[in-house]
């Protein structure tokens, strides 16, 4: 039977890669600190541990090594900068150490923030980006990068094999709406079947491209599996860009909702625009995405909706 580790399986993308997993018939141990996941997600088959990734560790070996712990969420890790930091750093040092002792397939889930606020649009992978190397959101941008070139060093060291992906704000159920942790699409969704204002930051005019969850799984699956992505750097995202302004417009009429639109404060150094180009993914995996944002939106809601 193969073994995974997952790090950070307890979470939104986390949970759904352990049920995939487990339906694979592997073998799958998850730690998790439970931080920034609420409860327990996961199934009994999993192996659970309650640890930060920083402080894991083992002696153990895995086929695959995952990680996946991190803070994504602007307004969490603005508030929590230095253990947005260490997830990254030493979470991935762990990880990687796990991995070389194991020889085992290492997985990281890098973002599309490494790119910053991006000049190129829809942006390719050897678009390096326009980051703040000290801005409010370096704890998370910069420290992702950090981690990109620590997994790079040991491949080239230790020829590891190693894949990272870049996902492009991934979204569904499971998805967190509340407190810090609300992302855009499940706020909105909560504030429109609640009756509240949706609470669009600035002008609204800023754009991101969204994945439905289901996509980033299939997408991910791949990745792992087919033997060429070795070595491979890969955005996970959708082209088609929609601004906030927009997609609010449309939570209220999918959720048939009588909420208005509440206008805050620009988030800072909220980056223009994002839109992934997958063409890469597309040639290596023979991936796109499936699921347009209508209907993903649609499965979202229902989903906020039952629980
Ligand atoms: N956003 C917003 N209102 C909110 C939450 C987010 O207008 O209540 C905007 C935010 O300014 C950004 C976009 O939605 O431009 C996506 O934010 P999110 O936190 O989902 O992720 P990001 O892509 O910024 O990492």
């Amino acid at each position: 039977m193969e073994r995974m580790l997952i790090s950070g399986g307890n979470g939104f993308l986390g949970s759904h890669l352990v049920d995939k997993a487990i339906s694979g018939g592997i073998d799958v141990t998850v730690v998790d600190d439970l931080s920034t996941s609420k409860k327990r997600q996961i199934p009994k088959e999993a192996t659970f541990i309650k640890k930060s990734i920083e402080d894991f560790q083992t002696s153990e070996k895995f086929d695959y090594v995952v990680h996946l712990a991190a803070r994504p969420s602007p307004e969490d890790y603005m508030q929590n900068p230095l253990s947005t930091i260490d997830s990254n750093d030493i979470g991935t040092r762990r990880m990687l150490e796990i991995a070389r002792m194991g020889k085992s397939i290492f997985m990281y889930t890098s973002t599309s923030e490494v790119y910053g606020d991006p000049k190129v649009l829809p942006i390719p992978e050897d678009y390096f980006g326009y980051v703040n190397p000290n801005g409010v959101r370096s704890c998370y941008d910069e420290s992702k990068r950090f981690s990109e070139a620590l997994i790079k060093a040991y491949e080239r060291q230790f020829d590891l094999d190693v894949r990272i992906q870049r996902p492009f704000n991934v979204y569904g159920p499971r998805i967190r709406e509340d407190g810090f942790y609300g992302r855009v699409i499940p706020r909105f969704i909560d504030q429109a079947l609640n009756g509240k204002p949706l609470t669009v930051h600035g002008d609204g005019k800023q754009t991101r491209s969204y994945l439905y969850y289901t996509d980033w799984i299939e997408a991910t699956w791949k990745f792992l599996k087919v033997p060429d992505a070795k070595g491979e750097v890969l955005n996970i995202g959708a082209k088609d860009e929609i601004t906030v302004l927009d997609l609010a417009k449309k939570i209220i009429s999918i959720t048939d909702s009588r909420s208005r639109i509440v206008h805050m404060e620009p988030r800072a150094e909220d980056p223009k625009r994002r839109s992934a180009d997958s063409t890469k993914a597309k040639e290596v995996l023979g991936w796109t995405p499936r699921t347009g944002l209508e209907s993903g939106l649609e499965m979202t809601v229902r989903w906020l909706k039952d629980r």
